[in-house]
């Protein structure tokens, strides 16, 4: 099973990331947890160079960097896990490409699913859950901002509106859950969904 737990910044992601896998680990239930950018050695080194305020980095070069990241990671880690029977639970992954990169940037969304689906092998998730926020209330949580949290607010807001629309073209796919509620209301229901698709 592949899960993943999308949202803008600031949501509350890894929070729910580190509840989903205590559940799992109580449950028994064999699983990695993993991250875009990043997850793997070569991804670290993209990201640092993806989230460093100094990077001069023009849009398309952006995406081909994310691009990378992900086909690095889908092939060294989620691929792998998923073959031995394990869970996979990613804090972001493609529809943080197309919210991004492409609401965001406004680079187009047929292209970079394109790009995307290329570097991933069209892999897809079982399930991806939105941690939806207002942009305005995500960024008084901020404290070190790095390169794309410097972005406007218009930029935050085209990301968020993004998600949710990924949210609604296939909403059997897709969980949306505000993130302002607690975060233990919240836990919940990412883990009644798991373990729906995990049969238990
Ligand atoms: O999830 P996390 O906060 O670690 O992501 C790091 C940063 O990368 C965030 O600021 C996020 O906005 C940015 N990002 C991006 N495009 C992506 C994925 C992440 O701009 N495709």
């Amino acid at each position: 099973l592949f899960v993943v737990i999308e949202g803008g910044d600031r949501v509350g992601k890894s929070t729910q990331v580190r509840a989903l896998a205590a559940a799992l680990e109580l449950s028994g239930v064999d699983h990695v947890i993993t991250h875009e950018p990043g997850g793997t050695p070569v991804g670290n080194t993209l990201r640092d160079l993806l989230l460093d305020p100094e990077s001069d980095l023009d849009d398309r070069c952006e995406a081909l960097l994310y691009a990378a990241d992900k086909a690095q990671h889908v092939s060294r880690v989620v691929l792998p896990a998923l073959a031995a029977g394990q869970t996979v639970v990613s804090d972001r992954y493609v529809g943080s490409m197309l919210a991004y990169q492409g609401a965001g940037r406004r680079l187009n969304v047929d292209d970079l699913k394109a790009i995307a689906g290329w570097a991933t092998g069209g892999l897809r998730p079982d399930l991806t859950v939105i941690l939806d926020i207002e942009p305005a209330r995500a960024v008084a949580r901020a404290r070190n901002l790095d390169r794309l949290e410097l972005a406007g607010a218009d930029f935050h807001a085209r990301v968020r509106d993004a998600f949710l629309v990924q949210a609604a073209d296939d909403p059997d796919r897709y969980l949306v859950l505000p993130a302002l509620v607690s975060v233990r209301t919240t836990a919940a229901k990412i883990r009644t969904a798991v373990g729906t698709l995990l049969g238990r």
